[in-house]
């Protein structure tokens, strides 16, 4: 995202991404997993490359920044499924849904790391 900086800098985006916060206010892709998250980031459907057309006028979902760590960035690379990443967020949890640690929560029902009681059978990734 780094190299689309002075995009994200104009008065235009930051009033863009307010009101698609304002008019969305949780988290799209938890929401789809029936979770409910604040979003954070307004996050554009489709990838916009830079093009400023489609930066300011392309279609906006809101998504907390884990989602968008996770599913989105890596959707669109590859636009198919993908084998799991080892991204970490700054807990040092593994972000990718599909990473073994995420798979075998969902398959338990956890929600949350902090929801496993004692010890986690899968190996924590910690950075920190
Ligand atoms: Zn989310």
């Amino acid at each position: 995202m780094g190299s689309y900086d002075h995009l994200y800098k104009t008065a235009r985006w930051q009033r863009l991404r307010k009101f698609q916060l304002m008019a969305q206010p949780l988290c799209a892709m938890c929401a789809e997993a029936g979770r409910v998250t604040p979003a954070i980031i307004a996050d554009h459907i489709e990838k916009h490359d830079g093009n400023r057309t489609k930066f300011f006028t392309g279609r906006l979902q809101s998504l907390c920044k884990s989602c968008h760590d996770s599913n989105k960035q890596k959707f669109e690379k590859t636009g198919i499924a993908y084998e799991y990443h080892c991204g970490c967020n700054e807990h040092g949890e593994p972000t990718d849904p599909k990473h073994p640690v995420n798979v075998w929560m969902r398959e338990h029902g956890y929600e949350s790391y902090d929801d496993v009681p004692g010890p986690p059978p899968p190996p924590r990734n910690r950075t920190s």
